[in-house]
């Protein structure tokens, strides 16, 4: 009895230390409530507990901006012009907030990081050629960073970044991170194949053009639903939706953004203040 004993404890440490850096936290959180992994834990002391999805959920939701097109000429919901996007930031500046990392905030969430004050996110979709002549710069020059979600069919086409552009962004600090092949939204993938065609293929090669790993998804279209977003959590550490509501199950899933329209930058942080 005491061999077995001890022989389940030596195989839950293997497992614990096999998993514990790269099992997103939604599987942490699962496995930490049983009591053999919480007394493993506290012996191996690698990493603090992780949040439960109910304190996850209980967090202050850090605003999340995304845009599209930046160009001068149109508007609508998915383009602004560079002068309105050179304004929100020179505003976002002058107003003391700070951009944040995916990173920084999954540790917030799931770790209790502390942030930097007034803290925000900026992301970007789609893979557009001027979120590399553009929104990168003016990023730059206010010592912010962004995260920029590639849907990786549109590798060096007309109009979007080239490989080399995705590269250059994420030697400059911003976070590069996975937007599907071809904008199919997550409801659609039927099986194994789709999966990965969509996202593992994607993935490792994005990864392989960053040398850096891609552990951040944004939606096409904003749109998940719970088996979605439980096959996600298996590939990110996070999975970003538009304004629509948090997975109780999947929150690190479903974290949410709202995408900034030709505003003023005064509307701008009331609408950050509102829906956050
Ligand atoms: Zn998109």
């Amino acid at each position: 009895m005491y061999y077995k004993k001890t022989f389940l404890l030596i195989v839950a440490v293997a497992l614990l230390s096999m998993t514990a850096c790269n099992k997103p936290a939604d599987q942490q959180s699962k496995q930490s409530e049983t009591t053999v992994s919480d007394t493993v834990k506290t012996e191996t002391s690698v990493k603090p507990t992780a949040n439960n999805n109910e304190q996850i959920l209980a967090k202050k939701q850090i605003p999340i901006l995304c845009y599209h097109r930046i160009k001068n000429g149109t508007k609508g919901d998915y383009t602004i012009s560079e002068t309105t996007f050179g304004e929100h930031v020179q505003v976002l500046a002058d107003s003391g907030y700070h951009s944040i990392s995916p990173d920084q905030l999954y540790d917030y969430l799931v770790y209790n990081k502390s942030l930097p004050d007034k803290p925000f996110m900026i992301t970007f979709d789609d893979s557009r050629e001027e979120h590399y002549t553009i929104a990168g710069p003016v990023l730059e020059k206010h010592g912010f960073h962004g995260v920029f979600f590639i849907m990786t069919i549109t590798y060096n086409k007309k109009n979007y970044m080239t490989t080399e552009q995705i590269a250059a962004m994420a030697k400059a600090g911003h976070t590069i991170g996975l937007h599907s092949w071809d904008h199919t939204m997550a409801i659609k993938y039927k099986d194994s194949v789709d999966w990965k065609k969509e996202v593992t293929d994607p993935q490792e090669k994005l990864s392989g053009i960053t040398g850096q790993p891609v552990d951040y998804w944004a939606y096409p279209n904003g749109v998940t639903n719970r088996e979605a977003s439980a096959e996600l959590s298996k590939h990110f550490k996070l999975s970003f939706i538009l304004s629509t509501k948090r997975d109780s199950i999947y929150p690190l899933q479903t974290v949410r953004r709202i995408i900034v329209p030709d505003i003023s930058g005064q509307t701008l942080l009331r609408s950050m203040r509102k829906s956050f």
